[in-house]
């Protein structure tokens, strides 16, 4: 498996299936009421955890950074997270997330 490089905004707008499954499960950890310790996608080690970031007013995201790989997935949310947490949010990705945002605002789809 190649590693991923989930900055990446190609894999952002068109993510393969399994990344898709992939998030789907760190997801439903997150609902099961995880925030560490999940299982890595990447490494399979217990590694993942949660961060929240709050890149605009109604802006949300979701992601699972890996302690041990460095794996990252992330999840645009359309509202504020069922489980955010202020105390979760991480302003290293929310600073990306907010480049992000303002460098799509430039070029309409
Ligand atoms: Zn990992």
């Amino acid at each position: 498996m190649q590693p991923e490089d989930s900055h990446s905004p190609k894999n952002e707008r068109n993510p393969s299936r399994t990344e898709v499954e992939e998030t789907v499960a760190l997801l439903k950890a997150l609902v099961s009421g995880s925030i560490d310790e999940i299982e890595c996608p990447s490494c399979r080690r217990h590694c993942m955890r949660v961060w929240f970031t709050n890149p605009a007013q109604a802006e949300f995201r979701t992601w699972f950074v890996c302690s041990h790989c460095g794996a990252k997935r992330r999840v645009q949310d359309s509202c504020r997270p069922r489980f955010y947490r202020e105390d979760l949010r991480n302003k290293e990705l929310e600073a990306y997330d907010r480049e992000l945002l303002s460098s799509r605002r430039l070029k309409p789809e």
